[in-house]
């Protein structure tokens, strides 16, 4: 392949014209991409544009689909409202605050993402933390909330555009680790972002060396999108060598390192730094698995899966998770109906041997629990949805089998009535997860906003919990 430029180069808003490849859009795109852009965030780098990306596809292309804005992604009136500002030639701050208003419409805090489960210590709530289910915990390091790039379709949308705060994230790694010192079911410890590999491995370091000497913690794991969207940072960045010997020093001490690749089509394996990448971090002594949402136009298509899970096993990479596209942001754009999904997730499994068929799917992140879709059934003469909860918030809840009533449209398991004229699903019973988080449709079918802005979360004392969903 022609040479590489492996320096990180981005796009957004405000340079979208200087990649040579958008001359060739229309200018109502453009206009169109600016309107969008200036509402949802927009980041994109050359690797990606120059590697990743087939311009004679676009705008079908599955990977400019998911990392270029499309006008697809507002609604008509607010693409069209956005449009006629960015053509008035509306000045940047006129434009974010006519944004705001369409994004407080998008739901910009899912299930409570970021205000439920985050542990107390003290009476203050501890933030880099989220402790959901019992044996794994979630840190957020502050230096990792962004991105090598953006997926269009991101729930984590609400912190790129300033909407959502960093104050979930924490700065201190010795205050994480001493959470986790003092919880012994902990054996997994999983930084997230944003993109923990955006930060530098010194940095990264900083946050996973006080972890080491953690007897009950068996497992770092990475979850990054950058083996997809940076695949340099193994390679070539300055400090790849550096990582690879954290790597390796984290099995000296006795732990395993597992890198939770974000891959959302096998067309992110295909370049040679990309499987240099897989390949150097599994020779460092890491695990590669592999998982991404089901994205419609961009992975809603069983070949698009089988050649992925066939790829990522030849390159020793293990499939893990197919999720379904949670309920923020552009998700009228994207999402995919549960039933749609579960046919793609079956006829994907199908083709693969059992070495591709670790991947679980679609599994939906909601507020009971990780529920997975496991297959449409007949059962006295219903037609049900056999659902499977594979984390729950309460641990006696895992795997533990429920039914609800088949519905082709459902999206979300807010969409869904429990089957057999049962009042509830089983963990309705719980306080947090009964029926006034059931997403009440409106005229449009969106969620009702009920809270808004980032203030309420951050006075330590009413941690919100039934946001959004
Ligand atoms: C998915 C998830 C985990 C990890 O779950 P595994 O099934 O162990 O991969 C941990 N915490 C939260 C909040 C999650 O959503
Ligand atoms: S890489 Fe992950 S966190 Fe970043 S934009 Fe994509 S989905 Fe969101």
């Amino acid at each position: 392949m022609a040479s590489i430029p492996s320096r990180l180069r981005f796009f957004g808003p405000h340079n979208l014209e200087e990649i040579p490849q958008v001359s060739r859009l229309s200018a109502d795109d453009l206009v169109s991409m600016k309107a969008v852009s200036a509402v949802l965030p927009f980041r994109v780098n050359e690797y990606v544009v120059n590697h990743l990306i087939d311009w004679e596809r676009v705008p079908e292309d599955p990977m400019f689909q998911l990392t270029f804005p499309q006008r697809g992604m507002l609604s008509k009136s607010d693409h069209d409202y956005m449009v006629d500002l960015v053509r008035s030639g509306a000045p940047r701050l006129e434009l974010r605050a006519a944004a705001r208003p369409i994004q407080m419409r998008l739901n910009p805090h899912p299930a409570g993402q970021l205000s439920l489960n985050v542990p107390m210590e003290g009476g203050e709530r501890l933030p880099g933390i989220q402790h959901k289910y019992r044996e794994t915990v979630l840190l957020f390091p502050t230096p990792g909330q962004t991105c090598h790039s953006y997926c269009s379709y991101c729930f984590r949308w609400a912190q790129f555009v300033g909407v959502e705060d960093l104050k979930f994230a924490s700065k201190e790694p010795q205050r994480l680790a001493a959470y986790i010192r003092g919880k012994p079911d902990v054996s997994d410890v999983l930084f997230t972002g944003g993109d923990p590999m955006v930060m530098k491995t010194h940095v990264l370091r900083r946050y996973v060396e006080p972890l080491l000497d953690i007897e009950h913690v068996a497992t770092i794991r990475i979850g990054t999108k950058s083996l997809a969207y940076w695949p340099h940072r193994f390679v070539h960045d300055d400090d790849a060598d550096d990582l690879l010997r954290l790597f390796e020093e984290i099995r000296e001490r006795g732990k395993q390192i597992a890198l939770m690749g974000h891959y959302s089509h096998w067309v992110e394996l295909e370049t040679d730094v990309a499987r240099q990448a897989i390949e150097r971090v599994r020779s460092a002594g890491a695990v590669v698995r592999t998982q991404a949402p089901l994205i419609r136009h961009v992975n809603d298509d069983p070949e698009v899966w089988t050649r992925m899970w066939r790829t990522q096993v030849r390159l020793g990479a293990v499939p893990y998770y197919m999720f379904v596209e949670r309920d923020t942001g552009p998700s009228d754009y994207f999402s995919v109906p549960l039933a749609g999904g579960l046919a793609i997730y079956e006829s994907a499994y199908r083709r693969v041997s059992g070495l591709g068929r670790t991947a679980r799917g679609p599994s939906m992140s909601c507020t009971p629990g990780k529920i997975l879709v496991d297959g449409v059934a007949e059962v006295a003469g219903e037609k049900v949805f056999a659902l499977k909860m594979l984390q729950g918030r309460d641990p006696e809840w895992v795997n533990r089998i429920a039914f609800a009533k088949y519905d082709a449209e459902a999206r979300w398991i807010d969409d869904l009535q429990p089957a057999f004229g049962a009042s509830e699903f089983f963990w309705d019973a719980d306080p947090e997860c009964s029926t006034p988080l059931r997403r009440e449709p409106t005229s449009k079918g969106r969620i009702p906003l009920k809270v808004v802005g980032s203030s309420d979360r951050d006075d330590g004392t009413t941690p919100l919990r039934r946001v959004g969903s």
